[in-house]
């Protein structure tokens, strides 16, 4: 049995079950993807940016993003759509992030990885330093 939750989308209290949303919102996401589908599929929209599907269909930017990276939409077809970077906004057509991002998380992660492997040296340091003390002193007896 499903637990009583509260749709994250509209917020009303549903039975969660295999969906994650209510069945209103479920309902009323499919009649948006229907839209957006049909709107696609005609030939002469092949060419139609985000902003003209958006205008077309009155579905929201958000939700036609949603359709893209639940793969429910291929963009293989729609040269002109671009959805927007969760990090920056600019208009990207794969995965989550743009590029530029792509590369500054990279840019970030090895800065973290350099700054660990330059406080494991300094650490190497002392501890050797104090190597050194003990048998020095050692020899000293
Ligand atoms: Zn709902
Ligand atoms: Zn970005």
């Amino acid at each position: 049995m499903g637990s009583l939750e509260n749709c994250p989308r509209c917020g009303r209290l549903f039975v969660k079950g295999i969906r994650s949303i209510c069945q209103t919102c479920h309902q009323d996401i499919e009649k948006k993807f229907q839209l957006v589908y049909t709107f696609i599929r005609k030939r002469e929209n092949r060419e139609a940016t985000m902003m003209e599907v958006v205008e077309a269909t009155g579905v929201s930017e958000a939700d036609i993003t949603r359709f893209i990276k639940e793969g429910r939409l291929h963009l293989s077809q729609l040269p002109n759509i671009t959805y927007p970077c969760e990090l920056c906004g600019k208009g990207i057509r794969s995965g989550r992030i743009c590029e530029g991002c792509h590369h500054g998380i990279q840019d970030d992660l090895e800065a973290q990885e350099r700054e660990k492997e330059r406080e494991k040296k300094a650490e190497d340091e002392r501890q050797n330093r104090y190597r050194t003390y003990h048998s020095l002193q050692d020899r000293l007896k």
